[in-house]
């Protein structure tokens, strides 16, 4: 059965008797269906992934790469780093922590030199020292390359090629290593187009402090924050792909039963680009409670063999059994956050 959308829609829920709340639940079901798109196009909340844009940051990792990082992930956002390869060599805990927090990195040179001016196999040596620096700090193998200062020829590129990585310059110039203020480089990110990728910096105060009105903007115009497909060059959704260190989803206990409690197990057996499905079984109780915790942007679109109810923040969500079984089921829109997975926080009986 379906019902409820996360956080809209808190259906009052006065003690009646049993018919009368699934009456209710019936109707709400119906209206929901009536109005599946309307409640899906509600600008407030819940982002509506219309398109995606590339956000990148060049030149990293610096001393302030956690800083970025910290305000990237406070917004949900995942981007691409252009890493230098010394950078890399010399600071491996900062690329592993961009990995981490679910960034993509990228080959943005060994050590920022106009490459146009090199041979052939400076060039090729460059970008392969460079590759093997990201991939030794952080265990993934770059795909995407960006030639410092944009400077590129048809000698660059076959060699970035051979080695595979695509070449990715910008669409939009965030302006942000010109000295642009916090107020220019949104403005400039205002340009934004789906399918586009912006050039921003990491180690400069004015970028991160533009971060949170960039997504603000992003968010009212139904774009979202994706990646930037290594066979196009243009920004996509998310593969769904968690990253490296996130323990997998699948099959993981979670609440040790407590003295009259159950056991939820949660898995996630649908990743699509946008969203995903969990299943939750019980186990130990036919009448359950479970209590499940969203990592906010995300937010859930449609429930199934439970009766859902939220908490004011709309990310805290008790499913309570229905007569449908022992396992329900519900979708969760990702709003940018590819990599976070809900966590039970609790079974009890009843
Ligand atoms: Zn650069």
């Amino acid at each position: 059965m379906y019902a409820s959308i996360g956080g809209f829609r808190r259906p009052s829920t006065p003690r009646t008797s049993r018919l009368t709340v699934r009456l209710a639940v019936l109707a709400s079901t119906v209206a929901l269906s009536a109005a599946g798109l309307a409640v899906a196009a509600t600008p407030s909340s819940a982002a509506v992934c219309n398109g995606y844009v590339g956000l990148t940051f060049d030149d990293g990792p610096t001393g302030s790469t956690s800083a970025l990082l910290s305000v990237l992930r406070a917004n949900g956002v995942r981007a691409t780093m252009f890493n230098v390869g010394q950078n890399v060599q010399s600071n491996q805990s900062a690329a592993r922590a961009q990995v981490d927090a679910g960034m993509w990195v990228a080959n943005h040179s060994w050590n920022h030199a106009h490459m146009t001016s090199m041979s052939q196999s400076q060039m090729q040596s460059d970008l392969s020292q460079t590759n093997s620096a990201i991939q030794s700090a952080t265990g993934v193998r770059p795909q995407l390359f960006r030639p410092p200062y944009g400077e590129t020829n048809s000698t660059l590129q076959s060699v970035a090629s051979s080695l595979g990585l695509r070449q990715v310059i910008w669409d939009v110039d965030s302006q942000d290593w010109n000295g642009a203020s916090v107020s220019q480089i949104v403005s400039n990110a205002g340009r934004l187009q789906a399918g586009q990728v912006i050039l921003m910096h990491d180690g400069i105060q004015n970028t991160r402090d533009a971060i949170p009105q960039i997504m603000a903007n992003l968010t009212s115009r139904n774009l979202c924050p994706g990646m930037i497909s290594p066979s196009t060059g243009r920004a996509v959704a998310p593969d769904g792909t968690p990253p490296p260190t996130t323990p997998p989803p699948t099959g993981t206990p979670t609440t040790p039963p407590p003295s009259g409690g159950c056991t939820a197990t949660a898995t996630t057996p649908n990743v699509w680009g946008d969203r995903y499905n969990t299943s939750v079984t019980v186990q130990g109780a036919g009448n359950w409670t479970v209590v499940v915790a969203l990592t906010p942007p995300q937010r859930v679109s449609t429930t199934w063999n439970g009766s859902p109810s939220w908490d004011s923040t709309g990310y805290v969500m008790t499913m309570r059994s229905n007569g449908s079984g022992n396992t329900f089921g519900f979708t969760t829109m990702m709003n940018g956050n590819s990599s976070a997975r809900p966590q039970i926080r609790s079974c009890t009986t009843g």
